[in-house]
């Protein structure tokens, strides 16, 4: 349920309201639009047909949500969302983002070689996982806190934010220690634990839609996100399970004009995951910049050859460079900047 305020409504009546709804067992989140500020209601909805808040000082309308999710819909917030990284990076709006790195963290001297590569390329994050989600348990597993240390270290001297994976509720503090934004890996999706507990950082937090999951299924888990108060959320298509081999994943292009139409939340396009290949990369990077997606996650690695995770599918530092090239002009004919 939505609570849509008048123009004029005052922060004491907004207060009151606010005040009104914690009485009842329920979270208000207020959202200040540029036309109108809204406050979104969490909770069990029954309990608020005892007061009829309609009638409150500063009530315009009471508006029932009929999607499944709430705080993510367009119904709560009809703009879309851009958040600030805190260093002038603007995540959701012209710029599309564009994240880079390689798989794994494997050690400094790499991460700090392709970072400047990624940089010097026009890349804003520089991702790499310290925490890898691998199908073996006999894979490598990533360095843990050592590779959180470097990809700081790699991020700090060339400039770049850093994006990582968590993977476990318990080392959420401690991975929110060294990055940017946190990132739900395709696996955790519905580690509905793994979210609350993100949720309550209200770090910005970058969400990978499931292997076999909805769309539907991931502006749930998005839910879960904002729900706890953070709405420094982008979601990220990764390509999906279909009956097709060619390709390690398939991307579902569909995915950015759907969420977009759904949720305000930016989007963003995994082609390196969606595809499994790095000859394959760069169509999907156009198609998805083409689409109107709102950033780029793709994997780097200057010796692909001994990559210790996804070498397959990383691009070399100068095909990356090419690449952010070539998408250039097609940012600017959908009316964006890459
Ligand atoms: C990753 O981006 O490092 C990763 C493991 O991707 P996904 O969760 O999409 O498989
Ligand atoms: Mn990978």
């Amino acid at each position: 349920m939505i609570i849509v305020l008048k123009t004029n409504a005052t922060p004491e009546q907004i207060n009151h309201i606010c005040d009104k709804v914690k009485e009842l067992g329920l979270t208000p989140q207020v959202s200040k639009g540029v036309e109108r500020t809204i406050i979104g209601v969490i909770g069990e909805e029954d309990k608020l047909r005892v007061k009829p808040l309609s009638t409150f000082p500063g009530v315009d309308s009471v508006v029932q949500i009929q999607r499944p999710f709430k705080l993510a819909s367009r119904e709560f917030k009809p703009e879309p969302t851009i958040f600030d990284m805190g260093n002038g990076v603007k995540v959701g709006g012209k710029k599309i983002v564009v994240m880079a790195g390689p798989c794994s963290v494997e050690n400094l001297d790499m991460l700090v070689r392709i970072a400047k590569r990624v940089k010097a390329a026009g890349a804003t994050f520089l991702r790499g996982g310290a925490f890898k989600p691998r199908t073996s348990p006999y894979s490598f597993q990533g360095l843990g806190e050592e590779g959180l240390k470097y990809l700081r270290e790699a991020a700090d001297q060339t400039g770049l934010l850093v994006v990582t994976e968590v993977m476990d509720p318990r080392q959420v503090e401690l991975v929110s220690r060294y990055t940017d934004m946190l990132q739900i890996g395709a696996r955790n999706m519905q580690n509905f634990d793994l979210l609350k507990e993100v949720g309550a950082t209200k770090k910005p937090t970058l969400l990978k839609r499931g292997l076999s999951s909805t769309i539907k299924e991931l502006l749930l888990s998005a839910e879960y996100l904002l729900s706890k108060g953070n709405f420094k959320v982008m979601l990220c298509e990764r390509g999906i399970r279909t009956f097709e081999t060619a390709t390690r994943n398939t991307i579902d292009i569909n995915a950015v004009p759907v969420v977009k139409n759904e949720t305000h939340l930016p989007v963003l396009i995994d082609p390196s995951h969606g595809t499994g290949k790095w000859a394959y990369v760069g169509s999907i990077a156009k198609a998805a910049v083409a689409a109107g997606a709102d950033g780029l996650m793709m994997e780097v690695h200057d010796n692909p050859e001994e990559a210790k995770s996804d070498g397959d599918q990383s691009l070399l530092p100068e095909r990356f460079d090419q690449l952010m090239k070539e998408l250039k002009p097609i940012a600017q004919a959908v009316g964006r900047e890459i």
